[in-house]
């Protein structure tokens, strides 16, 4: 930790923020032997609703960069997933999840940062920034001098606004992401795991996923709603009623919905940033841009951030001297970064635009899709009949 008193510290990377881009982006950095301060405001990550599972191809690029061995004691692994779609099972996806609380996950990561990389826990108070060096001053007065200043504070807005970069909404109250425990233990839950999507285009519902957090049951909710809405109101004041209705075909298997925690309810808005090519300073995870939780996409693009980062492009502007914006740039032109931020920022809209658009076009796409979904039921559902049949024609 630093102080006012024992002058500026000098180092190759100042990060601010230790959520999941900065804590991971200071392990590998130091891991490579770079020193690095990870500044934060709190030691302590709350525990806020955020991503709560990922899928094997985001694991795999925790394995790429060495980090799935401090992942994995922080996470509960499972697989088969059943799926609902059109108020029927449509299948046992047998796909490997891991499910985590964000916080505890956060926080998992910043015990594991390596000793030669401790987190100052502080506010900054002021920024400047240059071609050369970066310069930190904390709140405490303590400065922290570093060639390279990564900005990682996800949505929070404070340290862009001192730098003078612009958050650009692209959708507005995009969706909303509601998050709650199924009173439920999970062995009693007649699914291992299930996803249930909605049926109707006036539901406004992505899904329902239900998914084991060690020993207890944790529903996900993605909606094209606002949070000022009666619908979001009266689902926070009674979730089990509404899930009832909502999706019967699961509910007797999972408790009947009975809810044992408060309905945690979060907006999100799609966004970018504008002015952030700029000397010194590069902006990274939701720092950079956010996008929808519905199709899960938000840790693989913050951890293509940091593999691009610590693979490519800091290596290269480390061992060259100048940390001039032209240097920088390379990061947010890396054809890796660009396809990642632009898949995430389509299935964003697609998502949203499949579920609830009415418009002749979209009714079209959907009919297409369920079509071929029932087509499928129903083969399924006469193979299992001719299965059934066999031994007694025999
Ligand atoms: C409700 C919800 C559900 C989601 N579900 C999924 C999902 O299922 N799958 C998925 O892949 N993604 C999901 N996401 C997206 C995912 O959670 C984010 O993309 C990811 O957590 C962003 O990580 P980050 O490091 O950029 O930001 P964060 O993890 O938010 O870290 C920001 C850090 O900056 C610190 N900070 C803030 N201000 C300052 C300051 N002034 N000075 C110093 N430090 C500061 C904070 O304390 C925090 O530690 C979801 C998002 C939400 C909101």
């Amino acid at each position: 930790m630093t102080t006012a008193a024992a002058g500026p510290t000098e180092v190759d990377v100042a990060i601010i923020g230790a959520g999941m881009a900065g804590t991971t982006l200071a392990t590998l950095l130091g891991n490579a032997g770079r020193k690095v301060a990870l500044i934060d405001p709190h030691r302590v990550h709350h525990d806020e609703f955020r991503a709560e599972k990922i899928g094997a191809d985001q694991m795999q690029l925790f394995q790429k960069l060495g980090l799935d061995k401090m992942v994995m004691p922080l996470v509960t692994s499972f697989t088969d997933v059943d799926v609902f779609r059109l108020g029927q099972f449509f299948a046992r996806e047998k796909k490997w999840e891991y499910a985590f609380s964000y916080g505890r996950l956060i926080n998992g990561l910043r015990d594991a940062l390596p000793p030669q990389v401790p987190i100052t826990i502080g506010k900054v108070a002021e920024v400047s920034t240059g071609p050369d060096r970066q310069r930190l001053v904390l709140a405490d007065g303590a400065v922290i001098d570093a060639r390279l200043l990564v900005v990682a504070t996800g949505y929070s807005e404070s340290v862009r606004r001192a730098i003078g970069v612009e958050r650009i909404e692209l959708s507005k109250a995009h969706s909303l992401s509601m998050g709650f425990d199924l009173a439920i233990a999970r062995r009693d839950c007649a699914y291992g795991a299930v996803t249930s999507y909605g049926k109707r285009a006036s539901d406004r519902v992505a899904y329902l996923t239900v998914f084991p957090i060690g020993d207890k049951m944790r529903a996900n909710m993605f909606v094209y709603r606002t949070v000022a809405e009666q619908w979001t109101r009266d689902f926070r004041a009674d979730p089990q009623k509404m899930l009832r209705e909502l999706m019967p075909e699961i509910a007797a298997r999972c408790g009947n919905f009975e809810v044992a925690s408060p309905v945690e309810v979060r907006q999100v808005n799609l966004t970018t940033t504008q002015g952030h090519r700029r000397d010194g300073v590069v902006f990274i995870g939701d720092a950079f841009n956010t996008t929808c939780p519905t199709p899960g996409v938000g840790i693989g693009r913050v951890m293509v951030d940091v593999d691009q980062l610590h693979s490519v492009h800091i290596p290269r502007w480390l061992d060259t001297p100048g940390m001039a914006a032209d240097k920088i740039g390379a990061f947010y032109d890396d054809p890796v970064k660009l396809a990642s931020d632009k898949d995430g920022m389509r299935v964003s809209f697609y998502a949203k635009q499949i579920t609830t658009e009415t418009g002749l076009e979209w009714r079209v796409r959907r009919l297409r899709n369920n079509t071929a979904r029932q087509l499928m039921i129903i083969g399924r559902k006469m193979r299992h009949l001719g299965q059934r049949r066999e031994p007694r024609m025999a």
